[in-house]
């Protein structure tokens, strides 16, 4: 009956920290602002129901962005609409019982896709079984800019786009204007919400209160050039007159083991702490005054919310190009590839009189949007209430 509570299913993969990232954050927006009228199931669901290469699809992706010129052949190579088209209708024909058998499982008013590969099966598959009016099926890009053709498609209810740049592309790859919303990236609420205070900050994880802070990670697989950043800035940072540190420094390892280990065994010259995954990276980049990161959409967003300025040091081809303009043209940080420069640069920010850590930590807040996973999940209740309008009658008989 209509008063059964509605099942979302999110479709994701963990290529990356960014799309389970987000995934996550739009299942909490629900129960926050929803509590028990809906029931979100974050899936993989091409590594539960579906057999080799998509479930490899992870492992693939690794190997290719660690040998970016690979990466860099498939995002373009699969960019004609024909190429993918034919390749993904396969691909649907050979998996479209398993992504039933999925279907079958959580029974979903609401599907939600977070992964540019994730629309075309399932939506096909919804075709097939008739069920594509009445199931509300969302896409939410999590690209801030250059995004790949496969995230459109034109049988969604609504495209969530996280800039205005990219909702121009979706209406030029036909979308309509009444399925594109712009409310910016989805980030975890304990983010948007966070109200955070410097000094506790560091008191509670430990770090020096007075010396300015540069935090350097990148993503959640820990890519990009941070042990040789971390080195640079080791260098850099410690005042060779005076014999002591002007600034310090922590590095977020995330997943990357390796890295972590690499830079556990060095002697630091300035106080630096060394971590692996973070689960409150708010806290982190509330301690801190500036971030290095390669351009994940996920930390840049995070990073704008807390008003730190932003080093770009490295991007996966394709996908992340567009976000270096975004923050570079938008004023909130730089880009730059070399361990040496970055390192200076922060080094001049830390110099007791510079002011352009101010000017572009203003221009972050600006760019910020904080309360996008919100209205994310506030647009997609307003969309089932015109789908059951049942559901009105029941949240209001709830709140009184
Ligand atoms: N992250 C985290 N803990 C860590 C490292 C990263 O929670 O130790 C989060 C980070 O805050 C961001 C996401 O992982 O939300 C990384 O996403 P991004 O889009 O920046 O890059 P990706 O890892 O997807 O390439």
């Amino acid at each position: 009956g209509s008063r059964r509570p509605r099942n979302v299913l999110i479709l994701m993969s963990d290529t990356g920290g960014g799309h389970r990232a987000s995934a996550e954050a739009i299942r909490d927006a629900f129960l926050l602002q929803f509590g028990d009228q809906y029931r979100v199931f974050v899936k993989d669901l091409w590594k539960e129901h579906a057999g080799w290469p998509l479930n490899d699809m992870e492992r693939s992706y690794k190997f290719m962005v660690k040998h970016g010129h690979l990466w860099k052949v498939a995002f373009h190579g699969t960019s004609p609409r024909w190429v993918h088209r034919s390749y993904l209708a396969t691909m649907a024909a050979f998996y479209a019982k398993k992504v039933e058998a999925g279907l079958r499982k959580y029974k979903p008013d609401i599907i939600i896709s977070v992964h540019p590969l994730m629309q075309h099966i399932p939506l096909w598959v919804l075709k097939w079984q008739g069920l594509l009016k009445r199931v509300v099926f969302i896409t939410v890009i999590t690209d801030l800019n250059t995004c790949h053709p496969t995230w459109f498609h034109k049988s969604v209810t609504r495209c969530y786009c996280p800039s205005s740049e990219v909702s121009k592309k979706a209406l030029l790859d036909g979308l309509d204007t009444s399925q594109v919303r712009v409310f910016g990236l989805p980030i975890r609420p304990s983010f948007c919400q966070a109200i955070l205070n410097k000094d506790e900050l560091r008191k509670e994880l430990e770090i020096d209160s007075h010396l300015p802070a540069v935090l350097l990670m990148g993503g959640g697989d820990g890519m990009g050039p941070v042990e040789e950043t971390a080195k640079a800035l080791g260098e850099v940072l410690f005042d060779k007159e005076c014999q002591r540190p002007k600034g310090q420094i922590v590095v977020i390892c995330g997943r990357n083991q390796v890295l972590k280990s690499n830079l556990d065994s060095i002697e630091w010259r300035v106080p630096t702490k060394i971590r692996g995954f973070e689960i409150q990276i708010e806290k982190w980049m509330g301690a801190c005054d500036c971030i290095i990161t390669k351009a994940g959409p996920g930390t840049i967003a995070e990073a704008l919310i807390r008003g730190l300025p932003i080093i770009l040091n490295n991007f996966i081809p394709g996908q992340e190009t567009g976000n270096v303009p975004y923050v570079v043209d938008n004023g909130a940080g730089v880009f730059s590839k070399s361990p040496d420069e970055t390192a200076s640069l922060v080094s001049r920010w830390f110099e007791p009189d510079n002011d352009e850590l101010k000017k572009l930590s203003e221009n972050a807040l600006k760019l910020a949007q904080p309360n996008a996973v919100f209205e994310i999940v506030k647009d997609i209740h307003g969309l089932v209430i015109q789908q059951h309008p049942c559901l009105t009658r029941f949240s209001i008989s709830i709140s009184h």
